[in-house]
């Protein structure tokens, strides 16, 4: 789907140095395996999951849900950002081996997020796919050490970063011989304040015309609004992203990070219904397991 050539200069004059992720490398575009299932290429991928991993039976409970209704990977974090320190800051190794007992209970891929160099060793023995958020872009040494590392990652746009600034900092993860890195908009700062960011959706093709990294999609972050949610996701396949990061928890107005904008089971159970029907007029392959766990 989408025409997208390689023209670096003519967005960003004078800043042609991706010279790992620029397009030109690969002109067809990455596709990466992730244990059979693939990111990049004609398919969109759903990687779903509660904003912080709390407890067992929240992380099973909404694991399982949303597998069954069609989520490829699992999301949780483990390591929370979080803007005051007396906030949850997440359950650490213990939620990644909560994580580790969903994968195996639900065969399902984990993404979780790694916040800081010490913890990359750590992450990597139980995470298929480590995300480095949206205030660690441009951490320089933890972007080295993802790129020493053999697991593939997931960077998000800063929220205050350019799109150059989210390119060049690829480059330091690609640089360091890690070939599997996937690129997620997740909305920026403005002046708006009616939600909590501005999703950038001009950042998509813009993305996919520049680099051949897979570029995924959060509209639970760029939207702060579980309502919101829907419609920034097939907007998102619209404008020919690779996937959805997106937010949901088995009882949002109790979550304990992140609950406004995360989708309840039946709200994520809708939205792929809505994703089906556009994936195919878009001829996207949305690709739902038939799976039910008795
Ligand atoms: C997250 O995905 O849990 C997260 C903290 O996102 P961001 O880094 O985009 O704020
Ligand atoms: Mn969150």
């Amino acid at each position: 789907m989408g025409n997208f050539t390689c023209e670096t200069d003519a967005v960003f004059p004078g800043s042609n140095s991706y010279l790992k992720a620029g397009r030109h490398n690969h002109p067809e575009g990455t596709v990466l395996d992730i244990g059979g299932i693939k990111i990049g290429g004609n398919t969109f991928v759903i990687m779903a999951g509660p904003c912080a991993v709390e407890s067992e039976i929240q992380l099973l409970t909404t694991a399982r849900a949303v597998r069954e209704r069609g989520a490829n990977i699992l999301r949780g974090g483990a390591f929370k950002p979080r803007s005051s320190p007396y906030s949850f800051q997440g359950l650490e190794e213990e939620g990644l081996k909560l994580l580790r007992k969903a994968r195996i209970e639900y065969g399902i891929p984990v993404i979780t997020e790694v916040m800081d160099t010490r913890q990359v060793e750590m992450v990597c023995k139980y995470a298929d796919i480590l995300q480095i958020g949206s205030r660690n872009m441009q951490n320089f040494p933890l972007l080295k050490e993802a790129g020493q590392c053999r697991k593939p990652v997931l960077l998000k746009r800063g929220m205050n970063a350019t799109l150059d600034e989210l390119l060049l900092a690829s480059e330091y993860i690609l640089d360091g011989g890690n070939e599997e890195v996937m690129l997620c908009e997740r909305g920026i700062r403005s002046f708006e304040t009616s939600y909590r960011n501005t999703m950038d959706l001009n950042a998509i093709p813009v993305l996919k015309r520049l680099t051949h990294l897979p570029v995924i999609v959060d509209p639970s972050h760029g939207t702060g609004h579980a309502w919101m949610v829907p419609y920034l996701a097939k907007a998102a396949l619209a404008v020919g992203a690779d996937g959805l990061l997106v937010e949901v928890h088995y009882d949002p107005l109790n979550a304990m990070c992140d609950g406004p904008q995360s989708l309840s089971i039946e709200q994520f159970g809708s939205l792929i219904n809505e994703l089906k029907i556009l994936s195919c007029a878009l001829g996207k392959d949305l690709i739902v397991p038939e799976i039910s766990f008795i």
